[in-house]
């Protein structure tokens, strides 16, 4: 029997989850939820996923002629996990509804850890999860961070890590956030990516500084790492060839900024163009001493949904080693 899967808000990761949920062999999509009728509660019909919608809400939807199949708390109580992929800090208030229910339910990087305890990244910490009844996926940043940190920590020991993060300043198709013509510091140093990073992976020591750009496509990160053992550049590269859902591009080839990665993603014929892979330079790669120097793109719309899907087996108990779960949830996502 495949595990049902609801969505608590139905807006850019909510329907990539949806997606990349029905995907899968083990588990299915029962439904969907929005708070307004909107062109992707309409979209969310075609797909024909059955759509719920707030106790209050109800008359609104019908007005505007969308047939619905229920109430959020419906959904609720016929689901066996909610991936709540409502904006940051609302869903915290569903919280008492899913204790209620008796339902598992998944968070994402919008809300802090203290919510749920535990936070998940498939490669660095899977099992903490196992039989959870509540975990957080972390943010594209953090999940961006942990893909590449992780397998450099584990072979080569990090002692410091120093990132700045130059960050997307809304979704592509959000055209209320800004800036659209200014550079924005993030002045709260660290800022919540490095603790972030300690909640999957405590032990390890990193600074984080961010500033906010004029663009909607991805993230960038530039990353140095100070490293207890030694190494070459060639080493890490191969270590991160081999590292599931990281992938490296040359700027010789021509791929020199985040407009050619998204036009890559588009070319492989990704769904709504997504790169679910963390992008590393290659030719940006570089080992001097002790430290270690790269550069990675984030795509923040489609990062965290692979890592969506490995929660849900770990939390439904569904494949217990991490690596097969990964394998399997690349294969039907076609990374
Ligand atoms: P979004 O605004 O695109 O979608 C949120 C959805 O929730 C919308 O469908 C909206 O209708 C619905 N919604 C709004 N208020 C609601 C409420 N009170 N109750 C129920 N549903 C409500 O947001 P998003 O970008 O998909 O972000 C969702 C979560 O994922 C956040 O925690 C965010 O921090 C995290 N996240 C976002 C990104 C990103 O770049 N977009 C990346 C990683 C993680």
């Amino acid at each position: 029997m495949k595990v049902k899967v609801g969505i608590n808000g139905y807006g850019t990761i909510g329907k990539r989850v949806a997606t990349a949920v029905n995907q899968q062999d083990d588990m299915e999509i029962i439904g969907v939820t929005k708070t307004r009728p909107t062109y992707e509660a309409q979209l969310a019909i075609q797909m024909g996923y059955p759509l719920y919608v707030p106790a209050d809400k109800v008359d609104d939807f019908k007005a505007a002629g969308l047939d619905i199949a229920g109430t959020v708390d419906d959904l609720i109580s016929k689901a066996d996990i909610i991936v709540d992929c409502t904006p940051g800090k609302v869903s915290g208030e569903y919280k008492e509804a899913y204790v209620k229910a008796g339902v598992k339910a998944i968070w994402q990087g919008g809300e802090d850890h203290s919510l749920t305890g535990i936070s998940f990244n498939a490669a660095a910490n899977y099992k903490e999860s196992w039989g959870a009844q509540f975990s957080r996926v972390v943010s594209c940043n953090t999940t961006g961070l942990l893909r590449t940190l992780y397998p450099i920590d584990k072979n080569f020991k990090i002692k410091n890590g120093y990132v700045s993060l130059i960050r997307r300043s809304a979704d592509p198709n959000d055209s209320k956030a800004g800036p659209i013509n200014a550079i924005e510091p993030v002045v709260k140093i660290p800022t919540h990516h490095g603790p972030d990073v300690q909640s999957v992976l405590p032990w390890i020591s990193i600074q984080t500084m961010a500033v906010k750009v004029p663009t909607t496509l991805m993230h960038i990160h530039t990353v140095v790492l100070e490293l207890e053992k030694e190494t070459t550049t060639e080493e890490i590269i191969k270590l991160l060839k081999e590292t599931p859902r990281v992938k490296l591009v040359k700027a010789k080839d021509g791929v020199k900024s985040t407009a050619q990665i998204m036009d890559l993603a588009r070319e492989i014929g990704r769904t709504r163009g997504d790169m679910f892979e963390i992008v590393v330079w290659e030719d940006g790669i570089k080992v001097v001493g002790n430290t270690l120097y790269y550069y990675q793109a984030v795509n923040q719309e489609s990062d965290v949904i692979p890592e969506n899907i490995d929660c849900i087996r770990s939390m439904c108990k569904l494949e217990e080693d991490p690596a097969k779960s990964i394998a399997k949830t690349n294969k039907a996502m076609g990374i």
